[in-house]
Formats: C-alpha cells, structure tokens, sequence
C-alpha cells in the first residue's frame, strides 16, 4: 500500500547532511518542490554555509554574496539547522533513519588527493586545502603551522584552489588586511619571506585547469610580477584544435592573458609569481624540510581534447622550502554509507546511494560527495535538482521512518549533551563576527574555535 508521505497530514521527513551549497540547494529544491516537505539540515561545525565560509578566497567577496539566498532558504518554516552535530558520532545514520524518512548526505569532498611520490610527508609539505582551510578561519586547522620563513614556494596542479593559494602567498598583507582572511593567518602573512611562487602544471597552457578571471589577476597585484617561459606558449597541433572549439572559449582567454604576461619585461616588483607547464614532480628531497623538488620533463600525448602528459625521461630540479599540493579533493566515507574508494565519493548513481550496483532506499547525496570535486558553485544547484528529482520519485517505496518529529531529534541529542547551534544562534554568531571584523576594518572576524561560538550564543 502507498504511504501517505509528502501530505499535509504527513509532510515528507528529509535529513540533510551538510550546509554547504549543495545542502542548501537540496534543501531549496525539496521545499520548493511537488509534495510536502520538513528539512533538517545537519553540519558538525556550528557554523553554516561549508565552502562558501572555509573554501572560498578571503580576497573573492563577491562568491560568497550566494549566502544571502541560503538565509533566506533557512527562513522557511518547514526548515531547521542542526550545526555542531557530527553525523557517525552524535547521531548515526541508523539513529537518523529512525527520525526522517530519507538521509541526503551533501557533505562534500573533507580531504585532499595526495601526488604519491617520494618525499611527499616531509616537513614543510602540505595540502593547499589545509592551508585553505587555516586562512579562512577553520577550527580543525588552527593549530596548523605554515613556514613562510621560507623564499621559494611551490604550488603542484593549475586549478582555481591553485590559485587561489598562490595569490594568496603573491598578495601583500597590505592587499588582505581588509578581506575576512583569519588574523592569525593575517599575521602569520604580513612576517613572509617568500619571494617566488611555483605554479607546477602537468600539461600545457591550453590544458590549465584556472579560469581566465584567476589568471589574469596576477598581472594585478601589488607587489607581484607573473613569470613564464615564451617556450611554453608553443602550441602542438592538438592543442591548436582545442583552442578554436568555441567551448573552450575560456581556455583560449587564458591563452591570450598567458601571452600577455609573457610579454612583460619590465619585471620590478618584489615577488615573482613563476608559471611553469610540462612538468610533473615526481620527488621531493630535503633533509628535516623539503628543499628541493625533482621534476620530469613532459610532452602530450593523443588526440585533441584528450591529451594526456606523459614524461620524457628528462629532468629538472627546482629549489624550494615550502609545497602545496593542489591535485583536487576526495571525500571522506561515513560509517553505514557505501564509499567508492577510486572516486572519493560514496557510490550513486544519479544521486540514489547504491550498494554494488544495489539502491540502498532512503539514502541519497549530491554535491561534491556524489560527483566529485568539480564545477563552480552554481553547478551545485542542478545536481540538487536532480538528486531531489530522484528522491521523490521514489517517495511511495519509501519506509516510513517510526519517530517523524523534529522535537525527538532533539530530546535525542539533549539526552546525548549535544550542544547543537539552531540557525537563530548561528545568526547571533554572524554579528558578533561582523561586528568584529568592523573594529579591524574588516568585513567579519570569524571566531576560530568552536567554545568561542558557543560561548557568543550564551
Ligand atoms: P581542479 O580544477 O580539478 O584542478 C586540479 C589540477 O590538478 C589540474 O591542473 C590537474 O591537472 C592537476 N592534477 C591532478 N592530478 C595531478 C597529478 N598527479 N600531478 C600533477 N597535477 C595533477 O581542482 P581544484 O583546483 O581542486 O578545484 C576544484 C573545483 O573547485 C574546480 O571545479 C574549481 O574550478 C572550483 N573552484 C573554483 C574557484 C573559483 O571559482 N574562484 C575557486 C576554487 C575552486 P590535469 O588538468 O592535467 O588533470
């Protein structure tokens, strides 16, 4: 027999595992959409938002305008926030499924893919995401030590994060003192000795993963000149082709802002941002610290749009004391949801949690966690719609859940001492960093420990 869930008499229970964008747009699409629909929006942080508070650059204020359409998401009635509830340790998926009828996982992509080489867990060796994470503020990275006593820094991948890491060691304090970047970061920032920046790309200038608005503003900082050899900018015939697809478009403006900087010779400021192609690491040496990367010489390999960077078997060595590496994201599994180890994400298909190929009914994800770590923000709002599309279609074959009351959750997690974060308390943490961030001239001051955002709420 049909259930009665997604009526008024029995609104559709959803939990929604993480409040990054595409938790929100999963949250939008499921109150937005045919039937009746309660959210309950879960983050183990306090705070919500996810990348757009932790991921997104301090300097790119603009991105993290989207925030006030996820406020007025979380205005409706039907949704409520559970911030500082660890999925898997406050409240197992098990637990959940006994207070909604389906569990969205929207927890995105927690770590980062590692290069595999030699020498890569020497000191002085990190992920970009956690240095990511430790400027903008995260409390898991507080404790995070990044040496910029050191004058040259490697940045490993051409991606947006790429990017984003480099300008961040380019930019003067000067340039991110009035930004939302983390004062501890701040300061650690403003004492730099870095001199020059590695921006280590596997393929060639056609191939770069950044988008033209990246690149072009290093030929806009401060204190900071881009660098690259006019060799590179040589394009195969494949990569011609690539260059005249009109979906390339973007790759052929990064082209023209590549050539421009290549063309630049008066080279005056104090920090050179190096851009090098056709190289890939294949060790790292040092003693106690990194102090050189050993790189193979590339060249492509196959038809247009697929070339791939293959080595030479030559090799060039570059000295450095400080290497990020920025090769993508990979998400993290949790306990009771089946994890695709080769992709990083749990395994699905269209969004419906699968088991070998089996539906597991009632599980669902979307964003990073359910594709990978790829696209802009935006990208998130139709693989929301579409794994909402799926989940509700599926609503008749769904088991109804035996305690449908969002007061339950939360005698559950009183009786446990979850001191969870409603999005009213969240709201008065949002002033008191705004507030401030207005005394240092600031847009917001995050608080970087959890006990200092609860303690705003009290
Ligand atoms: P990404 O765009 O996928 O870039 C990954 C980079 O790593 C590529 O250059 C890739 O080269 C390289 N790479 C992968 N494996 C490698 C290896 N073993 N050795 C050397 N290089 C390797 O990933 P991302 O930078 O982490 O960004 C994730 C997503 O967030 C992207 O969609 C990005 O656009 C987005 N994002 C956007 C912004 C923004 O809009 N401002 C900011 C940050 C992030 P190949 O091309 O050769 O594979």
């Amino acid at each position: 027999m049909p259930n009665n869930l997604g009526t008024s008499e029995r609104p559709l229970r959803v939990a929604v595992v993480g409040s990054g964008p595409s938790g929100f747009y999963a949250a939008e699409a499921l109150l937005h959409g045919e039937m009746a629909v309660t959210v309950d929006m879960f983050d183990r942080l306090p705070t919500p938002f996810g990348l757009v508070r932790y991921g997104v650059a301090p300097d790119h204020p603009k991105i993290k305008n989207v925030i006030k359409i996820y406020e007025k998401i979380a205005e409706n009635p039907q949704f409520s926030f559970f911030g500082n509830v660890t999925i898997g340790k406050d409240i197992s998926v098990s637990e959940l499924r006994v207070f909604y009828d389906a569990v969205l996982f929207a927890c995105g992509a927690e770590t980062d893919k590692k290069l595999g080489i030699p020498g890569e867990d020497l000191p002085n060796s990190h992920a970009a995401t956690e240095f990511v994470a430790w400027y903008n503020g995260h409390p898991d990275f507080l404790g995070r030590k990044f040496d910029l006593l050191q004058e040259i820094a490697c940045v490993v991948g051409q991606g947006n994060v790429a990017m984003d890491v480099s300008r961040i060691l380019c930019k003067t304090a000067d340039e991110l003192k009035k930004t939302d970047i983390a004062q501890h970061a701040l300061e650690v920032l403003a004492q730099s000795k870095i001199k020059e920046v590695h921006l280590i790309g596997r393929r060639g200038p056609a191939q770069a993963a950044f988008t033209p608005p990246e690149i072009r503003e290093f030929g806009e900082l401060a204190d900071c000149d881009p660098v690259l050899n006019p060799k590179d900018l040589e394009l195969n015939p494949e990569s011609q082709q690539e260059l005249a697809e009109p979906a390339n478009a973007p790759k052929k403006k990064n082209f023209e802002i590549l050539k421009e900087f290549a063309s630049r010779t008066a080279l005056s400021k104090q920090r050179k941002f190096f851009i090098h192609f056709f190289k890939s690491p294949v060790e790292i040496q040092g003693s106690g610290r990194i102090q050189n990367i050993k790189l193979e010489i590339n060249k492509l390999n196959g038809p247009a749009g697929k070339q791939k960077a293959e080595g030479t078997g030559q090799f060039d060595e570059l000295p450095c004391g400080l290497l990020f590496r920025s090769v993508g994201y990979r998400g993290v599994a949790i306990e009771g949801v089946p994890f695709d180890e080769k992709k990083g994400v749990f395994s699905n298909q269209g969004g419906r949690i699968v088991d070998n190929n089996t539906v597991v009914p009632g599980l669902y994800a979307t964003g990073w966690i359910k594709r990978g770590p790829s696209g802009i923000i935006g990208t998130n709002k139709p693989d929301s719609t579409e794994t909402v599309g799926k989940l509700f279609e599926d609503v008749p074959k769904l088991t109804v859940c035996s305690k449908p009351d969002t007061q339950a959750v939360i005698a559950f997690l009183k009786k446990k001492k979850v001191c969870f974060v409603t999005f009213a308390d969240w709201k008065k943490i949002d002033a008191v960093e705004i507030a401030r961030g207005t005394a240092l001239g600031k847009p917001r001051e995050k608080f970087v420990r959890v006990e200092q955002m609860l303690k705003a709420i009290q």
